[in-house]
């Protein structure tokens, strides 16, 4: 890269990148190859990102390791071999280790560090960093590889500091493990965080108390140790499969399903019912989130959507015997507008004399006392209370870091009525500073390790480009993400996402607009958009200037 382009005498690096997950790691190594200085600062002790912090007991990633693999590395692909067929969060960091010893790139990272603020120099074009540990920082461009699932959410219900006993939130879950043998729990949410530690810690606990709003699909997972012959053929067919379905599938994902299978095209309604059945019993057999991958109208039209909804209420009622608990954990709402819930022995767990499920359908939580929590008339003691209630998603993280623009704007302000993005990549006031994997990306159903490469490849072209034209700055219009945001707006009524709460549309937050939030074209059509960016030279919704004014 030119020097007049990004790295100048008044900057420490060309590219600051914030978030050692898999965003992040990607970021540095891609940013290295290009040719530019990098660092990227993490606030854990460790990379992994969503993996470090989230280590619940009985966590397991729902897409298979396989698929939930970085595919930029050749060398990575072949010499990374996972032992289950679904990894637990201590793999999946053991692998975000193994990746960036084997790409060198610790030498850029450094961890421990939180950076709590980043303010732009209209002036000079050039980002100011600050570190919780004071250390100021200068680069042309930033990087937020923050994550979508970052900040988690905990209801604000009355007398939540009083309780006596200890409180976890499923996404900070102590790395040291938490005894709860001989402890009475409670775990608020059902969720898929939820519903694993649920699963995981009934067996262990005194007593537990469930308590219960929305029932999920929940669907078993069926992990096993990995066949040596699956992994084997999965490597030897990478290539083919990334190019030939995930990137131009509509939920960006190969149709593994552990045997090696083909994108399901064509309407529910169309087929005759062996031939749902069929398909319905294989994917059942094969486990996880497998449901994803079935005829593509499921997403669009309810009564498609119903056909595979009836398949698999049936699914979960086989599995409870008590008909009034049945009826309870029964979803009831259009299957996959919500995350499917990938788990194992969940719904058997309520057979277990220690297991209680507090309904809060009719009526929800009124307070948390100092002995538990009271709903209605009942008060429910318990020893420590686990909250498994989300996350701000994909806005989360950014609104909550002191990240000022043109004119001291916030993310807080930008976003307030909605996700103010282009193409989930920049935001108008924020030049040069980039957003991986969060707000107006393709919706949460994307398997977000497959977005998050192709949207830093998409920056690394985006600077070569910039440099090679000598110029060094970069933002949407206004106009744009106007623009983008119809775009989402007009995507999700397409499908019948809006018919559900949750948080893909921002109604797990009390008061936060769905507006830009997420991208709902599906994953093919949101590459074509970056491509078309790139090839008009990202004139029309970019601006591109040099900073200062007359060169550096
Ligand atoms: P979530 O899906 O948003 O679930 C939150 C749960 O908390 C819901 O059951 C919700 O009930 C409940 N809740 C929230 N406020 C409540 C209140 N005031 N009273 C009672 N219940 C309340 O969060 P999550 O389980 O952490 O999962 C978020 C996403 O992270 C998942 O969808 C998935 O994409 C990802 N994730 C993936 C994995 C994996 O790979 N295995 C594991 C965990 C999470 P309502 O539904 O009624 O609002």
């Amino acid at each position: 890269m030119t020097e007049s382009s990004s790295k100048t005498a008044n900057t420490d690096y060309d590219v600051i990148i914030v978030g050692a997950g898999f965003g992040g790691l990607t970021a540095v190594h891609r940013m290295r190859e290009l040719g530019f200085s990098v660092r990227l600062f993490e606030a854990g002790t460790d990379v992994g990102g969503t993996w470090y912090w989230n280590q619940y007991p009985g966590l397991k990633v729902d897409v298979e390791s396989v698929e939930y693999s970085l595919s930029f590395s050749y060398v990575i692909e072949q010499e990374w071999s996972w032992s289950e067929r679904y990894a637990g969060p201590q793999e999946l960091c053991r692998y975000a280790n193994f990746v960036a010893d084997r790409l060198d790139l610790r030498r850029d990272i450094q961890l421990d560090t939180r950076i709590d603020s980043a303010e732009f120099d209209e002036d000079s074009g050039i980002w100011a960093l600050t570190s919780n540990s004071g250390e100021k920082l200068r680069s042309r461009f930033v990087m937020m590889c923050t994550g979508m699932l970052n900040q988690p959410i905990k209801p604000q219900f009355k007398g939540l500091d009083s309780f006596e006993g200890k409180q976890y939130h499923s996404a900070r879950w102590p790395k040291e493990g938490v005894d709860l043998s001989d402890q009475r729990v409670g775990v608020i949410g059902t969720g898929s965080s939820g519903v694993q530690i649920i699963s995981t810690i009934a067996s262990e606990v005194k007593h537990l108390h469930v308590f219960h709003r929305t029932p999920g699909y929940c669907l078993p997972l069926r992990n096993c140790k990995m066949p040596e012959e699956y992994s084997k053929r999965v490597k030897a067919n990478y290539g083919e499969w990334r190019a030939a379905e995930r990137y131009n599938s509509f939920g960006g994902w190969v149709a593994l399903n552990y045997q090696i299978g083909e994108l399901v095209t064509g309407s529910a309604l169309d087929a005759t019912p062996e031939e749902q059945q069929a398909l319905f019993d294989e994917r059942w057999k094969s486990g996880g989130l497998s449901f994803y991958n079935v005829y593509p109208d499921v997403y669009t039209d309810l009564e498609a959507n119903a056909v595979l909804g009836k398949y698999l209420q049936a699914k979960i009622r086989e599995r409870i015997k008590d008909p009034k608990l049945a009826e309870i954990l029964t979803p009831t709402y259009p299957v996959l507008t919500k995350r499917l819930i990938a788990e194992t022995n969940y719904y058997e767990v309520y057979e277990q004399d220690n297991v209680e499920l507090v309904d809060l359908r009719e009526q929800g939580i009124d307070e948390i006392t100092p002995k538990g929590v009271r709903v209605g008339d009942t008060e429910y003691e318990l020893d420590c209370l686990v909250f498994a209630t989300g996350f701000d998603a994909m806005t989360g993280s950014l609104k909550a870091m002191d990240v000022r623009g043109r004119n001291g704007l916030t993310f807080a302000e930008h976003w307030d009525d909605g996700a103010r993005t282009h193409m989930g990549l920049m935001s108008a006031g924020f030049p040069n500073l980039f957003i991986i994997n969060a707000a107006g990306s393709p919706a949460p159903l994307f398997q977000p390790i497959i977005l998050g490469q192709e949207q830093v490849q998409w920056v690394g072209r985006l600077l070569t480009q910039l440099a090679e034209r000598e110029l060094n700055c970069i933002e949407p219009s206004a106009e744009a993400e106007d623009n983008w945001g119809g775009l989402c707006e007009e995507s999700v009524a397409a499908t019948l996402f809006p018919l559900t709460d949750s948080w893909y549309l921002g109604n797990n937050v009390p008061g936060k607009s769905r507006t830009g939030l997420a991208y709902f074209g599906g994953m093919a059509s949101y590459r074509q958009a970056m491509t078309d960016a790139e090839v008009c030279g990202y004139d029309g919704d970019f601006m591109l200037s040099t900073l200062p004014k007359g060169g550096n």
